[in-house]
Formats: C-alpha cells, structure tokens, sequence
C-alpha cells in the first residue's frame, strides 16, 4: 500500500506522521517512510533549491517532478514490488496545491507531468490534514515558521488549501479529509480506525 500526507503549513500533517508508522509498524508490516520533495539523497539536494532559490513557476514544478521521478525509481517502486507499504508526507497532490493552486501554474501542464512521471502510481490512500487559515497561522505564530507564514501570504495558502479540498472532493475514495483542528488525541484515535481498516 501507498499512503500520503498532504495538508497546508501548519495543518498538523508532521505531528501525524510519525504516529501513523507506528501504528503501521506495530502490525508487523515493512515500512518504509520518505518524504517529498526528497526522499533520495538527489531529491534533498533538489528541495534545497527549491525551498531556497528563486526560480520561475514552472522551473519550480519541473523540480518537483525530477524530485519525484527519482522517488518513484529509487524507492516508491522498489518498495511497493516487494511487498513493503510506503508512507510519503507529500506526493502529487501538493504540487497541484502548491504550484496550481498557490502559484497559479496551469493545472494541465501539472496533469501532463502527473502522467508523464508516474502514469500507473497513485496513492492507495491520501490522508489529508485540514485547517482553516487561521488556525494554521496560529500554530504556525507559535513554532519557528512565523517568518515564512509572513512572506508568503495568506491569500496563497487560501489557495493551496481550496485545491487540496478539490482534489479531495473530485476523489473521495483515495482521499481522507482529516479535521485537524481538533486535539491531537481525537485524531489519533480517528487516524487509529482507518489504519486499522486497511489490509
Ligand atoms: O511538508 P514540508 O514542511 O516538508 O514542506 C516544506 C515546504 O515545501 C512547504 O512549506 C511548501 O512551501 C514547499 N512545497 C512546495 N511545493 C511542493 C511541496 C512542498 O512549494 N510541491
């Protein structure tokens, strides 16, 4: 199985993570746990840029999807041929969030990379962690991304989440809208029912 986390800065996805593999683990499964963009030591070098550098829209979403590619190759595939189950904080879905929604890239040339790079892969499973903005700036006044809450703007959060809750809604079956402002007990014990669902 391949699940990922999706959900704006601040939705509370990290917190969750950890606590999934767990529960996962606990069931005697190989796991393996990776993140995008990264998740090969190319991919980490890739993120730096594009955390870091400025670059156009696109050359952003190229990036994403090279990150991606080499993923896939060097440890999504592998993983899933050998039976093991593969849980990614992020996939496909924030770049659909991120550079459509919140960047206003074309969302077909997102469509065209999507099949470009992984054709016959999507998530099993798509846990989404959901917040309204304000509740994400809190969290987020509390912790170290105050600075970049502030730069990058409230309007364009708005707008990664709405994607996100479109994406949801045009798949419900992959898709799992977690309410994240509740307390982080109440969502485990929600997240505990639909692990525990999965076989
Ligand atoms: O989830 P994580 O905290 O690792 O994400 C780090 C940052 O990567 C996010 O704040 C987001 O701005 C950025 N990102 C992005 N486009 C993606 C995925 C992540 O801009 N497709």
């Amino acid at each position: 199985k391949f699940i990922t986390f999706e959900g704006i800065d601040g939705a509370g996805k990290s917190t969750h993570i950890a606590h999934v593999a767990g529960l996962l683990a606990a069931r005697g499964l190989e796991l393996v746990s990776s993140r995008e963009p990264g998740g090969t030591p190319l991919g980490e070098k890739l993120r730096e840029l594009v955390l870091h550098e400025s670059m156009h829209l696109e050359t952003e979403a190229l990036l994403v999807f090279a990150s991606r590619r080499e993923h896939i190759a060097q440890v999504i595939e592998p993983a899933l041929a050998r039976g093991a189950w593969v849980i990614s904080d992020r996939f496909t879905d924030a770049s659909f969030a991120y550079q459509g929604g919140g960047r206003g890239l074309d969302l077909r040339k997102l469509e065209a990379l999507a099949e470009w790079v992984h054709p016959d892969l999507a998530p099993d499973l798509t846990l989404l962690f959901d917040v309204p903005l304000e509740v994400a700036r809190a969290r987020l006044d509390a912790t170290r991304d105050l600075d970049k809450f502030e730069q990058e703007k409230a309007d364009f959060f708005s707008a990664t989440r709405n994607e996100y809750l479109r994406r949801a809604a045009q798949e419900p079956g992959r898709f799992r809208i977690i309410d994240s402002t509740r307390s982080i007990e109440a969502i485990r014990v929600e997240l505990a029912q639909i692990i525990g669902a999965l076989r």
